[in-house]
């Protein structure tokens, strides 16, 4: 089964590949995976991330400094991810948001830093990619009040109730799913499956975090999103391809990724 796929969310710049890098991007393009968008999420991770778009075509980049680094938001770092943003292989400013549950920055330092990101991808008119942990509340009334709906995004590794699930889809945004919906205790993420409006949804791993079942706990790569595509698609209940062709399709909306019929050179042949 080839049908196209799109990792929306992957750190294949991480240490953690290395020595093997090469065999990764072979074997997600083995699976399948057309697109990968690799989060470079502080300054030194944003080079390492263009410079792997620019040796990889199937790898566009998203820009943007992570919540848990929020302390580090300054004039130049702020200026440092709007240039990085002029790379013509960048697709998002991410990953940006609230994370409650790491405490390495202060909850006020998160929303300035959120709230110049989000500023920064209007002027931009890029999509914004949605990091959120343990902040649900405070995530959607910083979207609402930035009127995040102009802008677009995605809320990456998504959890929350049925009623996140409508606040998403309400400011027009996707939502990913990744590694978690396949774990065997995720009964409450599985169940709002079925929730996701068809054209809300795509996927992710997370790479090389989140390894999804029967890697959980081990290092996780771009070709596994097959195993998010078919858990999801056994909970919507539709086929793989169906899921595997409607994320893809949606992933390119969001991104605005290049059609399969442009040159080779750009990746999604
Ligand atoms: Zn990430």
């Amino acid at each position: 089964m080839s049908a196209p796929l799109v990792d929306t969310h992957a750190h294949l710049d991480d240490p953690a590949f290395d020595a093997d890098r090469a065999e990764v991007l072979a074997r997600a393009k083995a699976a399948g995976v057309r697109a990968i968008v690799n989060v470079g999420y502080n300054p030194e991770r944003i080079r390492t991330t263009l410079a792997l778009t620019e040796a990889e075509p199937i790898v566009y980049a998203a820009v943007g400094l992570h919540p848990t680094e929020a302390e580090r938001l300054s004039p130049d770092v702020l200026a440092a991810i709007r240039e990085a943003a002029r790379h013509p292989k960048v697709v998002a400013i991410g990953e940006i948001g609230l994370d409650y549950h790491h405490q390495t920055a202060s909850r006020e330092a998160q929303v300035r830093a959120f709230r110049a990101q989000l500023d920064l991808a209007r002027e931009l008119g890029l999509p914004v990619i949605i990091h959120n942990r343990d902040a649900h509340d405070d995530v959607y009334a910083l979207l609402r009040e930035a009127d995040a709906g102009a802008i677009g995004g995605v809320m990456h590794a998504f959890s929350g109730s049925e009623a996140h699930v409508e606040a998403a889809v309400a400011l027009g945004f996707y939502l990913s799913l990744g590694g978690p919906v396949t774990f065997k205790n995720a009964r409450a993420l599985q169940a709002l499956v079925p929730r996701i409006p068809l054209d809300r949804l795509v996927i992710e791993t997370d790479a090389p975090y989140l390894a999804p079942h029967p890697y959980r706990g081990r290092r996780n790569e771009s070709a596994h999103v097959r195993l998010v595509a078919e858990a999801v698609a056994r909970l919507a209940g539709r086929s793989v391809e169906e899921i595997a062709h409607l994320s893809t399709d949606n992933a390119k909306r969001l991104f605005r990724l290049p059609s399969p019929d442009a040159p080779p050179d750009h990746g999604m042949g």
